[in-house]
């Protein structure tokens, strides 16, 4: 048998030069993870052969046998992770997760309101660019202009005057904590199904650290790559009553045969989550964060919404005269990579925007504590204070390799 290298060695270089990026760079992305080898072992077997449209003992295909017990393994161990009756963990992605939930609830010009992009909602909670913007007539709210929360009063009075079909919580840049049981109280109220995309907080709720919508809302979705540090992919957990609409939304309705190695590889990760070595390290993400923002605050820089309950925060920029694709820029010469982003309001175009988001299950899963975080922020800060000194940028890249070579990934 021949290796990528001997088989390929164009594709080889790149993927050598991915696996150093990922040791020598440090990961602030809030959507990123380092999945454990046991993870990325069960997404290379042999088990990415196989055909199994349909459900565990319910195949459209002969030899299931051992991939069934595969898929049931990652079924009984999501459900019990989070309490859930229904569950599903097909969908090959958050969007695709999220795409089946509208297929199996709403019609074509349904209304859906969901919060808004540049506020913090992910794409598909009804952004014009997205499906869910262009299929559903979709309204969107938004944050409080003084606190920088979830404006609950204005999501209310949506509510009342467009009597959307089905309401949508969760967001990609929101960093504190989300009132489920509001938003379930107002959906009540207009007679709306409640749906909860947990995508970013699924292993703080998987922890305890976060509340769990799962029993509040009518549907979950999640993607198992973020802080819950599985595959990439995608999960939906519902009440039974949604089992059958669900299973056709995602077969035969959006997807064929599903992923056999990806399912195997999230049935891993969802062991790992049930440990309590994992409860630990959903503890010192959030630890993380907090130390993070708090001496970006001492270094002059605003935390959108002044704190963090989870995993990560928005740098409001403009204090330094930066944006954020300044930012990303700079950092990413000083070997920290993190991404630009709208903050609330933000006079900056997408492209541009006036922030960045931080996030820490990357440099937390590598072993970073207060102390790391604490050297860690002050080098962003230095680089966000002389983003075009060459000598800065050295410097800060040096004690960036210098942290990634102490704190190994995989080790080599
Ligand atoms: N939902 C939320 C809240 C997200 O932040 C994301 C990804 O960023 C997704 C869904 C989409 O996940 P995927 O990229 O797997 O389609």
């Amino acid at each position: 048998s021949m290796t990528i290298e001997q088989v390929d060695p164009d594709l080889w270089r790149a993927i050598q030069g991915e696996v150093q990026r990922q040791e020598d760079h440090i990961e602030l992305i809030a959507s990123e993870n380092y999945a454990s080898p046991a993870v990325l072992q069960a997404q290379g077997t042999v088990l990415t052969n196989k055909y199994a449209e349909g459900y565990p003992g319910k195949r459209y295909y002969g030899g299931c046998k051992h991939v069934d017990i595969v898929e049931q393994l990652a079924i009984d161990r999501l459900r019990a992770l989070f309490n859930a009756e229904y569950v599903n963990v097909q969908p090959h992605s958050g969007s695709q997760a999220n795409a089946a939930v509208y297929l199996s609830a709403l019609k074509p010009g349904d209304t859906l309101l969901g919060m808004s992009l540049a506020h913090g909602g992910h794409l598909t909670h009804g952004a014009p660019v997205n499906m869910s913007g262009k299929i559903f007539n979709s309204i969107a709210y938004g944050l409080d202009p003084e606190t920088e929360e979830i404006d609950y009063t204005e999501l209310e009075q949506l509510a009342h005057e467009h009597k959307p079909r089905m309401i949508v919580a969760g967001a990609s840049s929101y960093a504190r904590v989300i009132d489920w049981q509001a938003f379930r109280k107002i959906a009540d109220n207009v007679g709306a199904y409640l749906f909860v995309d947990m995508a970013h907080y699924a292993g703080l709720i998987a922890a305890g650290y976060y509340p769990n919508p799962v029993g509040i809302a009518d549907f979950v979705t999640s993607t198992t790559h973020k802080t819950l540090r599985g595959p990439r992919g995608g999960v939906i957990m519902a009440k039974p009553e949604h089992e059958k609409a669900l299973n056709s939304a995602v077969f035969p309705q959006t997807q064929g045969g599903p992923l056999m190695h990806v399912i195997a590889a999230k049935a891993v990760a969802f062991k790992e989550a049930a440990s309590p070595a994992f409860k630990d390290y959903q503890k010192q993400v959030i630890e993380n964060a907090r130390v993070m923002a708090r001496v970006l605050q001492q270094r002059g820089l605003r935390i959108v919404s002044g704190h963090t309950d989870c995993h990560m925060f928005l740098v409001d920029l403009r204090a330094k005269n930066l944006t954020g694709r300044e930012a990303e820029t700079a950092l990413e010469t000083a070997h920290i990579t993190v991404n630009k982003n709208a903050i609330p309001n933000d006079p900056q175009k997408p492209f541009v925007t006036s922030g960045v988001r931080i996030g820490t299950p990357a440099i937390t899963t590598r072993g970073f504590k207060e102390l790391e975080s604490e050297q860690l922020a002050n080098l962003v800060a230095d680089v966000l204070e002389a983003p075009t000194n060459e000598a800065v940028l050295d410097q800060v890249a040096r004690e960036a390799q210098a942290l990634c070579a102490k704190f190994p990934v995989y080790g080599n």
